[in-house]
Order: C-alpha cells, then sequence, then structure tokens
C-alpha cells in the first residue's frame, strides 16, 4: 500500500534498469523509504519485452536476454528493501515533490521529500515522422512490435520492412526472427548503417537486403499494408511488396509529466534541464537514465540510475551544492551539434557529479569541438564523428577554466 502513512524518503517514477538502479542505491546509502512506481503492470521497463541478448554484462556478469534480466534487476531491488508499486501511473508532478497517483484503488496523491524521473524513452510513431501514405494497418514502432510478439504472443505480419539501422533496429531484427516473421530489407537514408559495425553485416548473414541511401517515400495498402515505394540518393525510387513497416530510432524522453508540469525541459535533448547530479529545475526533482536524452543502452542507463541514487542520497544528508549559487550554462554554437546533457553546471570542487558532458551530432562531422567563454577558447579535441555516436566532454576540465556564466561550443 502506497499510503500507509509512513513517509516517503524518495519516489522513484519509473521501474526500467535506471529507477531499479537509483532506488537500490538509495537504499544501500541507508535512505528509509524507497518507492518505485510503475505504470505497468510488471516492473522491468524496455528489457521486459526485450527477448535477446545482449543484457547484463556490466550488472551481472553475464550476458542475459532481457526478461531474464528484468526480473534480475527487480529482485535485487526488492532484496535491497526497495518497494515496488506497479499499476500506478503518475498523472502529474508539482512543486515541492507533490505527485498525483492513478491506482487500481483510486487517486492519491504523495509528497516524497525527493523525486526521481526515471520514464525512459520511446520511439517518435508515423504521425510524427511525416510519412505519406495510405493510413493502414501493420505500420509499428519496435516497441509495439516487442510488445505484440513477446507479451501478447502475437504475429502482427511476416514481410515487412524495417526503416532505421540504429541499434534498436537491430532488436527489430531479431525480434522478428524469434516469431518466424521474415524482414525483406532493412532501409537506411544515410550512406552506411547507423549501429556501428559489424551489426550492419548482421541483416545480410540473415538474408535481409540493407538498403543505405535510401529513403521510404510512401505506404501503399486498403486496410493493410501491401507495399512500400523508397527512393534512392539518385532519385531513382523502387516498390518493395511487403506486408507491414517497422519504424525504428528517432527516439525522444518520455516527458509527458515535465511539459505538463513545472520542470524545465530541453528542446535539444527533449528531456529535463538538469545539472551535473541529475537535479532538475526544482532541486526536489531528479532525473536518470533515458529521459535525460535519447538514447544509451539499459546498462548504461543502470549505471546512470546508480550514480543517480548516490547523488541524491547526498541531497537528503544535505550534501549537494546549493541550487542557488549561479550555475555555468552550456550552449551549443552550432547547428549541427545535437545537444548536450548536463545543460548547467555548478562549478563546485569536491561535489562529484557526472564526470562528462554527453553530446551528440545530426549530421557526419569531422572537425575540431571547441568550448569557449567570453570568445576564449577553454578547452578542445579533434572530432571525427557520425549521428548516435557519444562525444564525451570532460566537465572537470571545463570546471578548471570556469571565468564566466556560460560555456559555448563550436565545431571548426
Ligand atoms: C523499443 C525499444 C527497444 C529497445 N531495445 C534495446 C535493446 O535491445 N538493448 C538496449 O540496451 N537498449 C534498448 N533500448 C533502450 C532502453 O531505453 C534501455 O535499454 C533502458 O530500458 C533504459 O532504461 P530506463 O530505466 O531509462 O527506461 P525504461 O526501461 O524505458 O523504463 C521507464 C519506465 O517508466 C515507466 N513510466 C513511464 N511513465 C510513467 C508514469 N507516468 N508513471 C509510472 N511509470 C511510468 C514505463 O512504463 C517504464 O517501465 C530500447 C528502447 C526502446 C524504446
Amino acid at each position: 500500500m502506497i499510503d500507509n502513512g509512513i513517509p516517503i524518503d524518495v519516489a522513484v517514477i519509473g521501474a526500467g534498469p535506471s529507477g531499479l538502479a537509483a532506488a537500490i542505491a538509495l537504499k544501500q546509502a541507508g535512505v528509509g523509504r524507497v518507492a518505485v512506481l510503475e505504470r505497468e503492470p510488471q516492473a522491468g521497463g524496455i528489457p521486459r519485452h526485450c527477448n535477446h541478448p545482449p543484457y547484463g554484462l556490466r550488472e551481472f556478469g553475464r550476458i542475459l536476454k532481457g526478461p531474464e534480466y528484468a526480473a534480475r534487476l527487480v529482485a535485487s531491488a526488492r532484496n535491497a528493501g526497495v518497494e515496488i508499486h506497479v499499476s500506478i501511473t503518475v498523472t502529474s508532478i508539482h512543486g515541492d515533490g507533490l505527485l498525483r497517483l492513478s491506482t487500481p484503488e483510486g487517486v492519491f496523491e504523495i509528497t516524497p521529500r525527493r523525486v526521481i524521473y526515471a520514464t525512459g524513452v520511446r520511439e517518435t510513431p508515423r504521425s510524427a515522422r511525416l510519412i505519406s501514405g495510405a493510413r493502414v494497418q501493420g505500420v509499428v514502432n519496435t516497441g509495439a512490435l516487442q510488445s505484440m510478439i513477446y507479451l501478447k504472443h502475437r504475429r502482427p505480419f511476416r514481410r515487412p520492412v524495417i526503416i532505421g539501422t540504429e541499434l534498436v533496429a537491430f532488436s527489430a531484427l531479431m525480434t522478428c526472427q524469434s516469431a518466424g516473421v521474415r524482414p525483406i530489407a532493412m532501409i537506411e537514408a544515410d550512406a552506411i548503417a547507423t549501429a556501428r559495425w559489424p551489426s550492419a553485416i548482421y541483416p545480410r548473414m540473415r538474408g535481409v537486403e540493407l538498403l543505405t541511401n535510401t529513403r521510404l517515400v510512401e505506404i501503399e495498402g486498403d486496410t493493410v499494408v501491401q507495399a512500400v515505394t523508397v527512393a534512392n540518393t539518385d532519385g531513382q525510387t523502387r516498390r518493395i511488396e511487403c506486408d507491414g513497416v517497422i519504424l525504428t530510432g528517432s527516439f525522444t524522453p518520455e516527458v509527458a509529466l515535465a511539459r505538463c508540469g513545472h520542470l524545465d525541459v530541453d528542446p535539444a535533448t527533449g528531456g529535463p534541464v538538469v545539472d551535473q547530479w541529475g537535479r532538475c529545475s526544482d532541486p526536489a526533482y531528479f532525473a536518470t537514465g533515458n529521459v535525460l536524452r535519447p538514447v544509451e543502452t539499459a546498462g548504461r542507463s543502470w549505471a546512470e540510475g546508480r550514480q543517480t541514487g548516490a547523488w541524491v542520497a547526498q541531497d537528503l544528508a544535505g550534501k549537494l551544492p546549493s541550487h542557488d549559487a549561479k550555475p555555468l550554462r552550456i550552449l551549443l554554437g552550432d547547428a549541427r551539434i545535437k545537444y548536450a546533457m548536463p545543460q548547467v553546471i555548478y562549478p563546485s570542487k569536491g561535489a562529484g557529479g557526472m564526470s562528462e558532458i554527453q553530446m551528440r551530432v545530426r549530421e557526419r562531422v569531422s572537425g575540431t569541438l571547441i568550448a569557449r567563454m567570453q570568445g576564449r577558447p577553454v578547452w578542445q579535441r579533434r572530432l571525427n564523428t557520425r549521428p548516435e555516436r557519444r562525444i564525451a566532454v570532460p566537465i572537470g576540465e571545463i570546471i578548471s577554466q570556469a571565468a564566466a556564466d556560460c560555456v559555448e561550443f563550436t565545431i571548426e
């Protein structure tokens, strides 16, 4: 029972790898009542419906399939004394940590001392991708596909095409193959697959054509998908008969609560604005895992959750620098830089926090990434990178130069 009269020290919204890891770290740091709130009937987050490896190497020292990994995370949290409440949706967030909850027993309000926001990411739906053609059945995201196949044991189609080549596209391919679905082609607008080598050879090994420099133009069909038209960079079009379309990648943080609530949201990451401890614009709230930015693996989200749990415990003990101090804001002075997270840094010594500013670019980039304060270069690094590759800027080196209220990044 969530409302048992005992005050909650920390509520964690979302029982994925990051939320569960944060909750475990809080208990390990001696925090009293830690409650994880999960809207699904089962805890574990996205890995619950990724019935394939490789999960768990960093966390459990072995390679596991998603559901096994999720079950282990849940068991570890329960063993650590974490309360996990499922089928509870946080419907709104307010100042001072006030949360409104919808539960099978009715609507409740709770006011924990701190809240950790760990709601993960989702893939952009068809409507937001502006794909033209017929509105027919059989166009799904990877998440919906995995839920249909692994959780509901339904096979939505037999010969789909997969759009995109981020890592999750290979998760979609493995999901299809586990259910006897045989994708015809993977379609990538860029010249090479987005996921790192050797993932690009995997489709070919499985008899799936990889079409690069190619984009989806139109979906055809009456009630269900019958074909797609794709075009290459020379403008040549090709019609591919198929009975489904899997839209992969194009992740966006699950931030409805922040957008409808009072937390600042960063248009670049799509996630809440945070400092180097994951602390949001209302210091009663922290954020962790993939809600911070699109997108990292389960292992990295778990590691972030663990750190955030430890920082929240420090905060409860009054050991984090004040939120009222003047922060250093991070500015993106080049349209090719997609995002930077955290968005603000407190130049404080010895208080820990994230060691890196995480960045990504929108397109292939070769040049020098330069950080400037008041026009003066304070840090730089050669960059030869592509979209969806992690770029790490050491926060310690930026802080040691901090003599202004903002640092601007450009690529030259
Ligand atoms: C379709 C898809 C496939 C993926 N495949 C892989 C893969 O194969 N390998 C990999 O490493 N990574 C994969 N990822 C990345 C994935 O995000 C991470 O693996 C990991 O799950 C991130 O952990 P998290 O805790 O940040 O978020 P999640 O695991 O997404 O957990 C967030 C939890 O918050 C809950 N929640 C959201 N809103 C509310 C609310 N208002 N109230 C209560 N609960 C709420 C959700 O139900 C969910 O359980 C995939 C992501 C997606 C979207």
